[in-house]
C-alpha cells in the first residue's frame, strides 16, 4: 500500500508514530494510500525545521521572495493536469472543478507576488520637532495552518501563500482525508527556490491539533474547518497566547425576489447548490423565494434542472459533480434527508437511492431538493454539506432579509434582483460577511479578502488580501530623533508623558 509521508526539513520523512489514516479513492470506495499521523516527536522536528530555515528566510528581501512566488506560480501551472488528477482522486470533485481549487489557491500566490508593496511601511516626517516616525510589518517566526478536506489546494495557498511571502516559515497540517496535494505544493515551493524549512507538511489528526496548539515556538494559527472545531482551535490557542483566526461552517442562503431573472437563478442555483456534490463552504444550499409565486416556479423549474443533472465518476468530463468525500459523510447527508422528512419538509427530489453503474461501491448520492422548509427545523439551522437544496418561502422582503441575518452561520448570501435599490439596501443590512448581487458564490478576488461572520469566522482578521498581510505580521513602530549634540544643548529630563502640545 502506498504510504505518504510528511515533508519536513525539504525532504519526506517517515512518521514514528505508528498511526496511519486511511486515504480513499471516493469514486471507487477502496483504500489507495495510507498517510502518515504525526506524533507529538513529528510536531518537534516540524518545528526544528521552520524555526532553522525563518531567520535567513525572513532576511531575505523581499523582491527575492516575491520572485520565488512567481516560480512557484510557474510551476504549479506546468503541473496542473498533474495535481488535478491527484486531487480529484482523493477529494471525489470532478477535474474542472480540481483545476478551480488550484487557480484560486494561485490566486493567492499572484496576490504574493506583489509582496514588496505590500510590505512597504508608513512614514511621518516631523511628527514632531526633528522627529519622524515610522511603521514597518515583520514577520512573526514560526506560523501553522490547519485545513479541511474541501479545497485542499486553494485554502493551504490562501494560507502559506501570505504568511512565506512576508517572512514566515510554515508549518501546514492538511486534512487526512486528502493529503497528496499539499506535499506535491510543499515539493514543487522548494524547487522554485524556497529553502529547505520553509514549507512543511504534516500529517495527522487531533493530537498534532493540539501540539500545535501548544507549542510555545509557533506564534499563530489559521485554522479553516467545520465551527465546534474552529471555536476550539481559537480558544486553545488564544489561551496559549498565539495569534489565532478560524473559519468554520456555513449556511449559505439565495434570496430570490419576484423580479429576479428566473432563467439565471435556477442555473446558478443549480451550480452553487449541487456543485462539488454541496461540499463547499461557500456553497448555496437554501434557496429563499419570496412570495408564491416565485416560489412555485422555481420549484418546477428546479426539479427540470435537477433532471439534467449527470453525477459522475471525477474524470467524466461530461459530469457536473462527483461522489463526496467519504462513505460515513455521505450517511451523514443521508440521515439530514431523512430528518428533513421527518421534521415535515417536502422531499421532493431524493437522491439517495442513486448509484453509478460500474462503480456502486463509490461514495455517491444524487441531488436533493426540499420545499417548505422552515426556520425551525434543525435540518435548515445546521450544516448538511451535501448535494441538498432547501427551498424557503418568504412572504415579504424583510422576513426573507432576516433569515441568514438570524442564521447562526453568517459566511456568504445571494440577492437575486433585477432592483438596485432593493440589492443595496440587502447588502447593507444583512447580517453575514461575503454578499453576492446577482452572483452565487461570492467568493472575493485573492486582493480582497474572504470572511465570514458569526459562527462562520472567530477571529478578527480575514484570509488573503491585506487583511491576510495583516494577520501574518506584527507592526513595530519607531520613532527616531538624531539630534546634533554640538549644535544642541541636551533637553531636560522630563517626567510628564510627552505630547505634541
Ligand atoms: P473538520 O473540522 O472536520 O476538519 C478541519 C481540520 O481540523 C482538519 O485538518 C482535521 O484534521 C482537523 N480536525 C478534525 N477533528 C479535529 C478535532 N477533534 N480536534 C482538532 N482538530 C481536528 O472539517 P472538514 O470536514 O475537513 O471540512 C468541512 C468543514 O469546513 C465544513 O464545515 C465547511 O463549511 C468548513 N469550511 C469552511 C470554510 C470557511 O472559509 N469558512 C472553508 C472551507 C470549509
Amino acid at each position: 500500500m502506498r504510504e505518504i509521508n510528511h515533508f519536513i526539513g525539504g525532504a519526506s520523512v517517515a512518521g514514528h508514530s505508528g498511526r496511519f489514516g486511511d486515504v480513499f479513492n471516493p469514486n471507487t470506495g477502496e483504500v489507495q494510500a495510507r498517510v502518515q499521523l504525526a506524533g507529538l516527536r513529528g510536531v518537534e522536528m516540524a518545528v526544528e525545521a521552520a524555526a532553522k530555515a525563518q531567520p535567513e528566510w525572513a532576511a531575505t528581501n523581499p523582491q527575492r521572495r516575491a520572485r520565488v512566488m512567481f516560480e512557484f506560480k510557474r510551476l504549479v501551472e506546468a503541473n496542473m493536469s498533474e495535481l488535478a488528477e491527484l486531487l480529484s482522486s482523493e477529494h471525489g470533485k470532478v477535474i474542472a472543478d480540481s483545476k478551480g481549487d488550484i487557480q484560486r489557491g494561485l490566486e493567492v500566490i499572484e496576490f504574493s507576488c506583489g509582496i514588496p508593496h505590500a510590505l512597504k511601511g508608513e512614514y511621518t516626517e516631523g511628527a514632531g520637532p526633528g522627529i519622524d516616525v515610522y511603521s514597518m510589518r515583520q514577520p512573526l517566526g514560526v506560523v501553522a495552518g490547519i485545513t479541511p478536506f474541501n479545497f485542499p489546494a486553494m485554502i493551504p495557498m490562501w494560507m502559506f501563500g501570505v504568511a512565506i511571502a512576508v517572512g514566515n516559515t510554515f508549518i501546514l497540517k492538511p486534512s487526512e482525508r486528502d493529503p497528496s496535494v499539499p506535499v506535491r505544493l510543499a515539493e514543487l515551493m522548494m524547487e522554485a527556490g524556497a529553502p529547505a524549512g520553509v514549507l512543511n507538511v504534516l500529517h495527522g489528526d487531533k493530537v498534532v491539533v493540539d501540539a500545535i496548539l501548544e507549542h510555545p515556538d509557533i506564534k499563530a494559527v489559521s485554522f479553516v474547518g467545520s465551527s465546534d472545531i474552529a471555536h476550539y482551535v481559537y480558544v486553545k490557542g488564544a489561551e496559549a497566547g498565539k495569534r489565532v483566526q478560524a473559519m468554520g461552517g456555513a449556511k449559505n442562503h439565495g434570496i430570490i425576489l419576484p423580479d429576479a431573472d428566473m432563467d439565471q437563478v435556477v442555473k446558478d442555483l443549480s451550480g452553487a447548490a449541487f456543485g462539488s456534490a454541496g461540499e463547499r463552504c461557500m456553497a448555496l444550499p437554501v434557496a429563499v423565494a419570496v412570495g408564491k409565486k416565485t416560489a412555485d416556479d422555481l420549484r418546477e423549474r428546479m426539479v427540470a434542472e435537477i433532471e439534467t443533472l449527470k453525477v459522475g465518476v471525477s474524470t467524466d468530463t461530461s459530469a457536473q459533480y462527483g461522489p463526496v468525500v467519504s462513505a460515513a459523510h455521505r450517511q451523514r447527508i443521508s440521515d439530514y434527508i431523512e430528518m428533513g422528512k421527518a421534521e415535515g419538509a417536502e422531499l421532493v427530489v431524493d437522491g439517495r437511492g442513486f448509484a453509478l453503474q460500474g462503480f456502486e461501491k463509490g461514495f455517491f448520492i444524487g441531488p436533493s431538493l426540499f420545499d417548505h422548509v422552515k426556520p425551525e427545523m434543525k435540518t435548515y439551522q445546521e450544516e448538511i454539506f451535501g448535494p441538498v437544496l432547501q427551498l424557503v418561502r418568504a412572504d415579504s422582503f424583510e422576513e426573507a432579509l432576516a433569515l441568514p441575518s438570524k442564521h447562526q452561520y453568517g459566511n456568504g448570501v445571494a440577492i437575486y434582483t433585477q432592483n438596485g435599490r432593493a440589492a443595496r439596501d440587502f447588502a447593507a443590512r444583512v447580517n453575514v460577511g461575503m454578499v453576492g448581487i446577482n452572483v452565487p458564490i461570492p467568493v472575493p478576488v485573492a486582493y480582497h479578502t474572504f470572511g465570514g461572520w458569526k459562527r462562520s469566522a472567530f477571529g478578527d482578521t480575514n484570509q488573503h488580501g491585506m487583511e491576510g498581510v495583516k494577520f501574518w505580521t506584527k507592526v513595530k513602530t519607531v520613532t527616531a530623533r538624531w539630534p546634533d549634540s554640538s549644535l544642541e544643548s541636551h533637553s531636560d529630563s522630563s517626567f510628564v508623558i510627552p505630547t505634541m502640545q
